[in-house]
């Protein structure tokens, strides 16, 4: 045996002891109906071409690898922004399942999501018992403050109608008559988790504003948007918004629930925006959304309501919190602090510092919209050029966004925007215009093999490397954290290409 109780082995040498590796070649002899190397070696080579390419960015019927996840991840994401409050997902189990384990692996914290569990019988005769059962069971066990529904593919495709069952779960006494159950509809074969998010926080917005009447006040609501950097960011937001002085309402703040000590106590609640802020917030003077492609309805709801409302591209780097706070100054009638002026001074001048490292490096960027535009923007004010950037949840109006961002600088003249288009479409476009630099989650490490182009980890969902969701990205000290992250990357790449004894170690130099 390989291993024995005196010596326990991971999996990683495990698997390659010569016993796994002969039943690996075995499986793969009578199972797998192998080609042979040279035809395996033969499409692997055909594949980095540009015929293929051209084929592959051709393809309209299949999806390969799309870089996003499902509407109700997104809703789930969302309420996990509240006080008190446990997502309810009506639908089949395995979704939720899902959705608890892809926020888990990332934020590696427990991520609370109850399912109405339909399976066949409600497939076919609706999910109204499910959810009667299913809200008890989630009051009285789980003892919410609020429960947020959205739904799963499985009750959107036989139409089960969000307000009507939950009317009916509180006439039959799931929950109290006035027991706070706001809801969105989330179909998951149509738009992706930002449009999840937007949805679950309009639903949020709608149950505690229309029974209200609004009183125009003065304060700011700021909703991040859908942020797997939620942790530190919206920590670094708070600070920033603090020295400055403004009154505000952070809708949706996920930084604690997805951050808790381990202390001996489980908290399956932590913080969040509380139920009496989010009704207030009806009567802010203006909403502000950090991510607009997240918050597209949302606004448009807070317009009718009377408010302002400004969306913003993920605001990192100089230019980005530059945009974002000046709006804040001018919305608040407060000037920008000392403070915070000398932060930018640092950020530029660090950028400066390493200018020489930076400049003419090629990225490739994906994720969602806004972070596929803050990342590009970001990289450009450091002399960095953006050749691929790519949002499989992109449309038309953000290709068009994108484009006017690259046409502002001369860094962007060879930039190209793939909005709708998966990673096996960037695998192609990898190989035959490569770049320096992929930005974007733990998903592109299968393009970091295959192409060698490394990946900076810097989008949602980050599973194989941890903490990073705990330091800010945004705001000016955000910006020092990836100019370091991007950095590091570049000195790691340049010391393996010159760490060759006697071969190239003549430029594996101690002071870079
Ligand atoms: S796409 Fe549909 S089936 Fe798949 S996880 Fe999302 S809701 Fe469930």
């Amino acid at each position: 045996m390989p291993q024995s109780a005196d010596q326990v082995l991971d999996h990683a040498p495990l698997f390659r002891q010569p016993e796994y590796q002969e039943m690996f070649a075995r499986k793969r002899e009578q199972f797998e109906c192998p080609a042979s190397s040279e035809a395996v070696e033969a499409q692997r080579e055909y594949a980095k071409t540009w015929e293929y390419r051209e084929k592959n960015l051709a393809r309209e019927a299949l999806v390969v690898n799309p870089a996003k996840a499902c509407q109700p991840l997104g809703a789930v994401f969302a309420a996990a922004g509240f006080e008190r409050t446990m997502s309810f997902v009506h639908g089949s189990q395995g979704c939720v399942a899902y959705y608890r384990s892809h926020l888990s692996r990332h934020f590696k914290e427990p991520s609370s999501a109850v399912s109405s569990s339909m399976t066949e019988d409600a497939a076919v005769f609706g999910g109204l018992n499910n959810m009667i059962d299913g809200l008890a069971n989630t009051y009285s066990l789980y003892k919410p403050k609020m429960i947020a529904v959205s739904t799963t593919c499985m009750a959107e495709v036989i139409g089960d109608d969000l307000q009507a069952f939950i009317q009916n779960a509180k006439n039959k006494g799931s929950v109290p008559k006035d027991f706070d159950v706001p809801f969105a509809h989330t179909p998951a074969f149509v738009g992706s988790h930002v449009d999840g998010y937007d949805h679950m926080i309009k639903g949020i917005l709608e149950h505690f504003w229309e029974e209200r009447t609004r009183q125009a006040g003065t304060r700011i609501n700021i909703i991040p948007g859908m942020d797997g950097f939620c942790v530190g960011n919206n920590r670094e937001l708070k600070r920033l918004l603090g020295l400055i002085g403004v009154d505000y309402t952070l809708i949706q703040d996920a930084s604690d629930t997805y951050d808790t000590p381990s202390d001996g106590e489980f908290r399956m609640y932590a913080g969040g925006t509380t139920l009496e802020e989010v009704a207030a917030a009806q009567d802010a003077k203006a909403t502000l959304s950090l991510q607009k492609y997240c918050t597209r309805k949302t606004l448009d709801y807070c317009a009718e309501q009377g408010q302002e409302v400004h969306a913003f591209h993920y605001p990192l780097g100089v230019r980005g919190t530059d945009e974002f706070l000046l709006k804040v100054s001018e919305l608040a009638g407060v000037e920008i602090p000392e403070e915070v002026t000398m932060e930018r001074g640092r950020l530029i001048d660090a950028m400066a510092d390493s200018q020489s490292w930076l400049h003419g490096k090629k990225y490739a960027i994906f994720g969602d919209p806004d972070v596929v535009y803050g990342l590009a923007r970001f990289i450009l004010d450091t002399g960095g050029e953006p050749i691929h950037c790519l949002a499989t949840n992109g449309n038309k109006t953000w290709e068009e966004e994108m484009q006017a961002l690259l046409a502002s600088s001369p860094f962007g003249a060879s930039g190209q925007v793939w909005a709708g288009k998966d990673l096996w479409h960037l695998r192609s476009l990898l190989f035959t215009e490569p770049v320096d630099f992929v930005l974007g989650n733990s998903y592109a490490k299968y393009l970091e093999r295959d192409t060698g182009t490394p990946l900076i980890r810097t989008a949602f969902p980050i599973f194989d490397r941890h903490h990073h969701h705990r330091f800010a990205i945004m705001g000016y000290q955000g910006g020092l954290r990836l100019l370091t992250t991007i950095l590091d990357k570049i000195f790691d790449k340049l010391d393996q290409e010159t760490i060759a004894l006697a071969k190239t170690d003549s430029s594996f130099d101690l002071t870079r």
